[in-house]
């Protein structure tokens, strides 16, 4: 075991490949069905959405995929990433776990979603898509695939949704300054949001009309426009894969194996890129690393939502896929990791959950800022209010070592900054934030319209 706190890796050791976890599935996945028919959906459906190379990306059964070097190029920008040991948080809990984090926070726009929208911006310019619509709540992914289309010269069109396009304006200016156009959703562009703000003028929209919008608009684009989405589908993921890959490397620096690896989750891109590479290990060579999704009482698919089929936005246009779900019209609190807002689960995600071989808890709003606070004070870095998950789940985890007097090795996902949240962090330190625990009756009810599948 080494004395180092920051394990880096060199520029070569950015992975050649994407790890799939459809090639190791224990588990079968369920169709993706088409949200008209409820039957299986044909490639065709797809291709008006997305470029081939994704869709069969989407579909592929191959183990490992390899990243194309115009990708990797981007890639050397920010990554490898670093892996560092929380050596002061550790003292300052006075456990005998370890506490590794990977930081995702480095990356050009602050989190982990840049991983994949390159990818997706690259695949897109090489079967020539013009521009790029996309849907955001808080404004990662928005500013991620601003950054990335920029790069391969897209036009990016954001919808965000309305209350963060007026309450938060730095990442609608980030977005700008990469060139992108930002719409506050529901806008007069499509006909689902002339619909929505028919019925009220005043809409202050949400992720899953978002949505709706940005894929109407590629949908009626005859083309020239595709829709871009960074969760929840199984090419993310597997986009996402670098993080783990790399870990996994720095794991080996570092003298340890993780005894458990933690991310938050929204989609789960984050927590199954950091996960499926150790999944991998779990599966091939009997290790037995637990792998915890974290996710917030306010939203929380996996530890209270039902394993079933759903859509995936409000307006229905979208796949229905099997997945742990609150139901597509599920509105949730206005807690600050907004990126964890989210109704449903990736599928893959869901399947190896409701199999046994992934774990999921749910933490409250207060307790993550607590745990973000104690984080930052000791190791320096803000973290995104949505990373704060994976961190107050490390922070338990280390405090349940100690109370056991095990030595346990900890890895999470630092999935990005908190330099854009800031005003999350006032209204805490204020004591105007509060817990939210989504009501049982509204999940009841929600979950009432699901649509039903007879395959
Ligand atoms: C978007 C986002 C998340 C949640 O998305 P996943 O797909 O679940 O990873 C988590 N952390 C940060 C910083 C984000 O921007």
């Amino acid at each position: 075991m080494s004395n180092y706190i920051r394990f880096q890796l060199s520029e070569n050791d950015i992975p050649k490949f994407w790890y799939n976890i459809n090639a190791d599935m224990p588990v079968p996945l369920a169709p993706v069905l088409n949200p008209q028919t409820l039957k299986p959906i044909t490639p065709d459906f797809l291709s008006v959405l997305f470029p081939m190379s994704i869709i069969q990306q989407e579909v592929s059964t191959e183990r490992y995929i390899e990243i194309p070097k115009e990708v990797r190029e981007v890639y050397k920008l920010w990554r490898p990433t670093p892996v560092l040991r929380a050596r002061r948080l550790e003292k300052a809990l006075d456990t005998p776990a370890h506490i590794y984090y990977k930081h995702e926070g480095v990356s050009p726009t602050g989190s982990h979603k840049p991983n994949t929208a390159v990818a997706q911006a690259f695949y897109n310019k090489i079967e020539g898509t013009k521009a790029l619509t996309t849907e955001t709540g808080a404004g990662q992914w928005g500013s991620a695939l601003a950054f990335a289309g920029g790069f391969f010269g897209l036009n990016v069109e954001v919808y965000m949704v309305r209350v963060s396009y007026i309450q938060k304006p730095y990442r609608r200016i980030l977005m700008e300054s990469y060139g992108a156009t930002v719409y506050p959703s529901p806008t007069e562009h499509t006909e689902y949001g002339r619909s929505m703000l028919a019925k009220d003028p005043n809409n202050p929209g949400s992720l899953g009309i978002a949505i709706s919008e940005a894929v109407e608009v590629a949908a009626k684009s005859g083309g020239t426009k595709k829709y871009s989405l960074g969760s929840v589908l199984t090419h993310v993921l597997t986009h996402q894969t670098v993080i783990g890959e790399e870990a996994l490397k720095q794991m080996d620096l570092a003298g340890e194996y993780p005894d458990v690896v933690i991310g938050c989750a929204g989609g789960g891109s984050n927590f199954g890129g950091l996960a499926y590479p150790f999944l991998r290990h779990n599966l091939q060579d009997g290790m037995k690393t637990r792998l915890l999704a974290v996710e917030p009482t306010a939203s929380p698919s996996m530890t209270r939502g039902e394993y079933t089929f759903d859509y995936g936005d409000t307006a229905r246009m979208t796949p229905v896929v099997k997945m742990y779900t609150l139901g597509h019209d599920f509105i949730p609190a206005p807690i600050h990791a907004g990126g964890l807002r989210y109704h449903g689960m990736a599928p893959s995600i869901s399947a190896l959950l409701d199999a046994g071989y992934l774990e999921a808890i749910a933490v409250p709003q207060l307790d993550t800022f607590k745990s973000a606070l104690l984080f930052a004070r000791n190791e320096g870095t803000i973290p995104a209010p949505e990373s704060a998950h994976a961190i107050h789940a490390a922070i338990n985890e280390a405090l349940d070592a100690k109370e056991k007097g095990e030595k346990r090795v900890i890895l999470f996902n630092l999935s990005g900054h908190g330099h854009f949240d800031l005003s999350s962090y006032e209204a805490y330190m204020s004591g105007q934030l509060e817990n939210y625990e989504y009501p049982a009756e509204a999940i009841q009810d929600s979950i009432s319209r699901l649509p039903q599948v007879n395959l």
